[in-house]
This record gives structure tokens, sequence and C-alpha cells, in this order.
């Protein structure tokens, strides 16, 4: 269908880069990937859409997106252009749950611990079994489904749900509807949008779509004998789009992945542990109702309680003491190997055998101790935090066993990790906490398999999408059509400045070039117009020390760190409540990805000022690794992280055509870079 035939129907009326595209994509497009890279505020979400809808003439299309904000485009998207689409946007499952408590929640945000490391199995809040749930539903299935369409995911979590649940009028549980009712729409051969986090394509989460999918199989199970037209039928309905936005950010995924184990985590583990005890202790659950959760006789079911309840009240005191004095021991050994590695926040350092073994065989003895306390935790809570504990710590084990051995039989426990020789092991440092960690030095695997999951076209889209080169050799993702529009394509306007008296080479990092740094900035600061003024520093360190020297610039100019202030809102009330608000942030720090401070659309942000080239630090054994995995030669691999840290932190200042921003490029080495890059003002 042409792009001028979308327009007619849908009564709407196209940018002319978004007609090209539609029609140099041919109808039958069906297994491929298509890479666009096009700017914020272009209108790339509506492509995708369309050309997911009648290009691929998909009936279901899943976007992966990185955060809330951008769940909401897609969700507003749909809305507002009547594509005859019903969107569903999946917020974590852990947000919907009424059965885990602040602490609980708090603790698995902390402990990193997936979303759907929590049981749902016979949960009182869960619909009826399907049958009987599609009955339930049937009644109430419009009215439930415009509650969800209606309800603005971006909203705070807790609101969102209770707003949810005031238009369900209904007690079961909000995770369970939307995916029962996202069945149903499948049912109703009616077009849907599952719109989730990254999680629900590349991570365990996934398994939550791919059922959701499979509705239609459920419907013709194989073996079931059916007439031709019916499987062509059954084709056309199971053909699926899957779009990625913002999807430079594949190349992180391998961080992601990462598990970590530390003292900390240890401590937190035993505390739920001597609060789950106390709490069964207290309040021993029914013998009825645990017989029915876990589909055993009720003698069973007593003797559970009993032995978790003896385990409590006789053996637990000793067991905390046997675990903390390993907490101890271990606290001292692992602040010495922080020392000995010369550990720095956030950077991390490969381990060196001798320690994996005696590192990985201290927590397995840890988890061994604490063994006894998943079944209390089984007894009394939903959440996962013992166990995820040591689960994690039989992959650490594991991994190194597989390491040393290179046995098979390892590696087949390794499923989990898809491909267990991309793994290392690290140690990092956050918050001043020592951790041993283990990742995949590249995306590939993980995309490679998600890929293989949700077959059918690929959009990827970003402002910032490497070239076709670097995304089929260090992804492994073959591209059929890379689309860029980033020299056509324009939005808003940029001014950009290069200052070239400072640098932040290595071999220039000295105190005098710091305070030339601090010296440029404030210039920048003073002179400058009102708004929001986002520093961005190769690393945290350089953050600090610069920032230090910054301080006596009036108080009427608020500063702030990153890592100070983590919440978005609080944040737009400071840029609102001064003229000039000041946010320090470094590269690869969560603030260059994430700030979003915009109203209406616009964006409070009106200089960036990249205090040297943020590139990914060389010093960095991991940074080594992903490098030497990527196959890339080390200039060229640096240079494209550093241009896509550089697009994302301007790519913050200009969010709508209105938006008009400066970008101070602050070392001599812009001035070929920009060249390359094509960094003009416009
Ligand atoms: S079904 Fe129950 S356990 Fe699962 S998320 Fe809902 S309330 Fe929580």
């Amino acid at each position: 269908m042409s792009a001028e035939e979308i327009e007619r129907q849908l009564g709407i009326e196209l940018r002319p880069w978004q007609r090209k595209i539609l029609n140099q994509i041919p109808d039958n497009f069906s297994n491929g990937v298509i890479a666009i890279r096009a700017p914020t505020g272009s209108g790339k979400t509506l492509i995708s859409l369309l050309l997911s809808l009648f290009k691929f003439g998909a009936k279901r299309i899943i976007a992966g997106v990185r955060t809330k904000t951008e769940q909401t485009r897609f969700w507003e998207d749909v809305r507002k252009f009547n594509l005859g689409v019903v969107p569903l946007a999946f917020i974590a499952k852990s947000a919907h749950c009424r059965l885990l408590n602040d602490e609980e929640l708090k603790a698995m945000k902390e402990l990193n611990i997936e979303d759907m490391d929590m049981s749902c199995a016979k949960c009182m809040f869960a619909l009826p079994h399907e049958e009987r749930a599609n009955i339930h539903l049937a009644r109430y299935f419009d009215a439930w489904l415009n509650a969800f369409i209606d309800t603005n995911p971006n909203l705070p979590p807790k609101q969102y749900i209770e707003e949810l649940m005031g238009k369900l009028n209904d007690t079961h549980c909000t995770y369970d509807i939307e995916k029962t009712l996202a069945k149903g729409v499948i049912r109703l051969r009616r077009r849907l949008l599952l719109i989730g986090t990254y999680p629900y394509i590349f991570s365990f989460p996934s398994v939550v779509f791919e059922s959701i999918l499979s509705t239609y199989d459920e419907d013709y199970p194989v073996g079931v004998e059916a007439e031709d037209e019916i499987l062509a039928e059954k084709a056309r309905e199971a053909r699926i789009a899957v779009i990625i936005d913002e999807a430079h950010n594949l190349d992180k995924l391998s961080d992601q992945w990462e598990r970590r184990l530390s003292v900390k985590r240890m401590e937190r583990v035993l505390q739920f542990g001597e609060r789950y005890c106390k709490q069964l202790l207290e309040k021993p659950p029914n013998p009825l109702d645990i017989a029915e959760l876990k589909g055993i006789d009720v003698e069973e079911a007593e003797k559970m309680i009993r032995e978790a309840t003896e385990f409590c009240r006789n053996e637990f005191p000793q067991v905390k003491q046997t675990a903390e004095a390993l907490i101890s021991k271990l606290k001292d050994r692992m602040k010495e190997l922080g020392k000995e590695y010369e550990v720095t926040e956030n950077a991390y350092k490969r381990l060196r055998f001798e320690h994996i073994n005696e590192l990985t065989l201290d927590f397995e003895e840890f988890s061994k101790l604490i063994m006894p306390l998943i079944r209390v935790e089984d007894l009394v809570s939903r959440a996962r935090i013992i166990r995820s504990f040591t689960v994690n710590s039989g992959l650490f084990y594991t991994l190194y066993k597989y390491k040393e051995t290179r046995a098979p039989e390892y590696r087949d426990q390794l499923l989990s990790l898809i491909d267990p020789d991309t793994w290392n092991f690290y140690m990092t440092k956050e918050e001043d906490e020592v951790y041993v960690s283990i990742k995949p030095v590249t995306s590939a695997p993980i995309i490679t398999q998600a890929r293989a999951k949700f077959e059918g076209p690929w959009i990827l889209m970003s402002g910032t999408l490497p070239d076709k080169d670097y995304i089929e050799k260090v992804w492994g993702l073959h591209v059929d059509y890379y689309i860029d529009l980033s020299r056509e394509v324009r939005i808003g306007h940029r001014e950009v400045k290069i200052i070239t008296e400072v640098t932040s080479e290595f071999k220039h990092r000295t105190p005098e070039m710091y305070r030339k740094y601090a010296e440029v900035a404030k210039r920048i600061i003073l002179n400058g117009d009102d708004g929001v003024y986002l520093l961005v520093y190769p690393n945290a360190r350089m953050m600090i020390d610069i920032a230090n020297l910054m301080m006596d610039l009036p108080s009427s100019i608020k500063q702030v760190r990153e890592g100070e202030v983590r919440n978005i809102p609080v944040l737009m009330n400071l840029a609102k409540k001064y003229p000039k608000l000041v946010i320090h942030a470094f590269n690869g720090g969560s603030f260059i990805e994430g700030i979003e401070l915009t109203e209406n659309g616009r964006s409070f942000i009106k200089y960036v000022v990249f205090m040297g080239v943020p590139y990914p630090n060389i010093k960095d054994d991991y940074t080594k690794d992903k490098i030497r995995a990527s196959g890339l030669p080390e200039y060229r691999y640096m240079k494209i992280q550093a241009w896509m840290s550089v697009m994302q932190a301007g790519g913050r200042s200009i969010r709508n055509n209105e938006d008009s921003a400066v970008w101070v490029l602050a070392d001599y080495r812009f001035s070929y870079l920009s060249k390359e890059w094509g960094l003009t003002s416009y």
C-alpha cells in the first residue's frame, strides 16, 4: 500500500520523509530488519506503527522501549492517529502486585531481582482458571479494556494501579487482568500492540509476551487437523512485528544482564531470613492454604510448616551466627581485594582465577547455610529475595567450574546465560561497596535469541543508531534496510560551539586542566541565558573534581550532581524554581540517557556542555573485553561510543521542533570529531 493510500485511509498528512520510507519498503516485506536513524521528535513512533500495520500486515506488534516515557509515546500515538490497534502497556509486575510490601519492593529493586522472580501460583487475586476467566471477563471485557487503554502508563506506578483499579471496579490482580485481556483481544481477532520495556523482549519477562502471542496457537493446537485455508488464516493472524525504540541501547543489553554478589547483599538476605522466620513463628500460615497453593495434601503442608517452624525456632539462631561470621570474614576480604585490584567507582577489574575460586566458594558456603530459609520465604512471601541470592550464587559457582574445566555438564547448567563463553568475572565498586560481578561482554547472543523468539520484521529506531556495519558485526543482526535521516530531518535549533583550550586526554588530566575546565564552564554559565545547563563529564571522578572547583558560583545558580538527586520530578521542580540550574552528569551515568526535563514536549535544557570527549574508559577491563568481543579496531569502537554519548546527551536539549539549545564541545579533539560526525549548527 502506498503512503498516499495510507494517508487517505487514516485522514492524516504524513511528513515527506515518512512518505518516502513507506514507499521505499516493499509490501511483502515479511521477515527482515529495518534500521531507521532519525532524531527524537521527528515522528519515528508513527512511522514504525504504519510500517507494521500497513506494510507488514502485522496483527500483533510488540514495542520494546527503554523508559516509561517512551512507552507512553506509543500509547499516545495509537490513540491520536486512530490506528485501530489496542495498545496495552505493560509495566513491572511488582508494581501491580498487592502481596509485596514496600520493604520487599525496595529490596528487589536494590538487589536487582528480576521482576518475574516472584510467584503468582494460586494467588488469591489471580483470575480464576483461564476458561472460567474468559466467562468472568466476557461480562466486563470492553469496560476493562477501555480502563487500560485510557489510563496513562506514565503515571507514578502506585497512582497508575489505583486509577486502574478504580475504573475496573474489581479486586482481581491488574497484572493478571491485563494479560488475560491481551489474549482476549487476540481471540477477537483485533489488532494488538504490546508495549513493554526491553526485558519483555530480551530477558526472562519475554515469557509473558510469548504466552500472549501463543493464544492463537492454543485455538489451533499442534496435531489438530486443519484445512489449508484455516492454516493460511492462522499464519496471517500470527504475523507479528517488533519495534525496538531507542535501539542504540541494544549495545547496553550486556550491562543489563549483569549479576552481582556482595557482602551487603548477604546482609540483606540474612535480614529478610530473620524477618521471615519471625513472621512464620508469630503467624504460621494455614496448612489448607499451603496445600492448595502447592498442590499437595494437607499432611504434607503441615509437615512443611512444622519443619520450617522448627528450623526457625531451633536452628536459625546458630545459622545466623555462622552466617554473620562468614559475612564479617568476607567483608574484610572484599575490602582487601578491592584495594589489591585498585577498584574505583563504577569501573571493572577482571578477577583472577584464584580469587574467583575463593569468592565463589565463600558465596556458595553462605548459600548452603541459608538454603532452609528458602522454604520459610516460600511459606510467608511472594518475593524471591533469598532464593534469588542462592540462584545467583549457584550461577557464579557453575560459571567458575565451567571456565576451569570446560566440561559440557557445567555448560548445560548455564542455559540462562545463553552463551556462557561470553561471560567474565569482574570486581567493581558502587557507593563504596565492592561487588563481584559476572556479565557478558557482548549483547549479540541476547539479541540473536530474542530475534529467534519473536520472528517477523523488526524495526530498530534511534536518533543515535550506530552504522549498519556496527549493528551487523557487534550486535549480530543482519540489516536489510538502513535508512539514515539524520541529515535530512532536523528538529529544533542547535548552535554548536567548540572550545579548544581544554582537553580530557589522559595525559592532560591535571589539577591545572581541571581548573581550566571549571573556568570555562563558569564563564559559559555566568554569560549564558536562563535555563538548565547540562554538564557532561567523561567520568564520575572528573565530575566530582571539576564540580568542586565551581562551588563559588553565586548561590542563585543551583547546582546538582548526578547521584544527589535521582528523581526526575525533583529535578523538574528545581528547573522551575531556579532561573539557572546546573546539572553535573557523567558519561555512563543514568542522566545522559534518562534525563527528560520537558513540559508540553519542550526541553528545559538550554545548554549542554561536554567537559571532554566522552570516550569509554579504556583502562576499564570490561570496556577492553567489549572492544575485543566487538571485533572492531579500538579507535573505531571508541569513536562510535563517544558519538552515541554526545548525541544522546545533546539530544536531551532538543525534544521538539520549538526547542533551541547550545552545545558546547569543550575539548580540542572535537574540532576534527565534530567534522567527522557532521555536528553543525542549524
Ligand atoms: S497474581 Fe498475585 S502474586 Fe501475582 S502479581 Fe498479582 S497479586 Fe501479585
